[in-house]
């Protein structure tokens, strides 16, 4: 790993405070509701003004707004987009603190110091190297920073609805500085049985649902594993599925006469919602058909996510390559298992995506969030020389 110069850890150090002690949680999170991403939007905005962007914000929910600026390039062939959620888990199980920023070392705490702060804080300390010489570059560089990440993805939906024109974009997550050019998607769905009542003094008399859906999750387990760990993708691996909820019953003495369970589903590039769900429903029919008092049906669906495949010839693909070449970094591309606003930026608008940033993954989410300031200077780094390569 390069030597870091100390003034400019100190310089990510003082930027990544202001992101991180500026409360961003999304309102899902907060027990009242309250939350949001808008200071940090202004903040963000009074930023890339400095900078010489033309900016913008857009409201994508009553009060949340994205922020987009552009850094304007003679003669540019299109527009790169680094792309970054400002959005944060919430902070009632680490408490205040939790957005006083704390650096030890080389090493800073704070909600959304990883997830993903580091990111945007690496971002504009990229385009600051980079509006001091715009004519080196063949394509307007964009930032955007968008709300809602957390939870439904509406800030990247909302800036999709605008149709501003985009040539490929960079989605900043926290990646260990690794790129990651391929994600898992996901679906969920209920599975339903249906039963007859009876007192449970006298159970044959019934048939129990929650029996039923035991013997439905076993035949899918062995019936779909085996299947699922043969289907592997060189990046994210096989698919998976879990059993995450189940309802079931009314009460001790009564035969149950429902019982549901909900499906989480991970599924791999090439994979499809609808052909992972006709799966299960194929093998429940395998299993009802020689059980004639059982009839196991989908009753709900839901697709949370795309999975993410981008092809390793893609220009913003090898540009990064080139980036981290250049930065002795490892350029080989990686999959993750998690979603990130990678996926509906390319299925919805076609537009090749990559995932790179800071950080680890590990630390998100959780009471212990923190970032190695060294990375978000070198993930800077990479950012800056992925706008020179792209197009060069
Ligand atoms: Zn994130």
């Amino acid at each position: 790993m390069s030597v870091v110069d100390e003034a400019r850890v100190q310089d990510a150090a003082s930027l990544l405070a202001s992101l991180v002690s500026i409360p961003s949680m999304n309102p899902a999170f907060m027990a009242d509701g309250s939350g949001g991403e808008s200071g940090l939007a202004d903040f963000v905005e009074a930023q890339l003004q400095g900078l010489g962007m033309e900016t913008q914000q857009h409201e994508v929910l009553p009060g949340r707004r994205n922020v987009f600026g552009r850094l304007r390039v003679p003669n540019s062939k299109g527009l790169l987009l680094f792309e970054c959620h400002m959005d944060t888990v919430g902070i009632d199980t680490w408490g205040p603190e939790a957005l006083e920023p704390r650096v030890e070392g080389t090493t800073l705490h704070g909600r959304g110091s990883c997830d993903a702060k580091g990111c945007l804080a690496g971002m504009i300390l990229a385009i600051r190297e980079l509006a001091k010489q715009p004519a080196e570059l063949e394509y307007d560089i964009g930032l955007l920073g968008v709300v809602d990440e957390e939870y439904r993805f509406r800030g990247i939906v909302g800036f999709i609805e605008q149709g501003i024109d985009v040539t490929a974009a960079v989605i900043g997550e926290p990646t260990k500085l690794e790129l990651v050019t391929a994600t898992k998607g996901a679906v969920r769905f209920t599975l339903q049985t249906k039963g007859r009542p009876a007192h449970s003094s006298q159970p044959d008399k019934g048939n129990n649902a929650i029996y039923q859906m035991v013997d439905v999750i076993h035949h899918l387990r062995e019936t779909l594993d085996p299947r699922y760990a043969a289907r592997s993708h060189p990046l994210v691996g096989y698919p998976t599925w879990a059993v995450g909820i189940i309802h079931g019953g009314h009460a001790a003495n009564v035969i149950p006469d429902t019982c549901e369970a909900v499906v989480d589903r991970r599924i791999i590039p090439g994979e499809t919602s609808e052909g992972s769900i006709r799966e299960f429903e194929e093998a429940m029919a395998q299993l009802a058909a020689s059980k004639p008092d059982m009839h196991p049906s989908v009753s709900s669906r839901d697709l949370a996510d795309w999975p993410l495949d981008t092809a390793e010839d893609e220009a913003i693909v090898q540009a990064a390559m080139r980036a981290l070449r250049a930065n002795d970094l490892p350029p080989e591309p990686q999959g993750v298992t998690y979603g990130t606003d990678a996926s509906k930026l390319q299925v919805k608008s076609g537009v090749p995506c990559i995932v790179y940033g800071p950080g680890d993954i590990g630390y998100a989410h959780t009471d212990h969030e923190r970032i190695d300031l060294t990375e978000v200077v070198q993930s800077a780094d990479v950012y800056a020389q992925i706008a020179r390569e792209f197009g060069a």
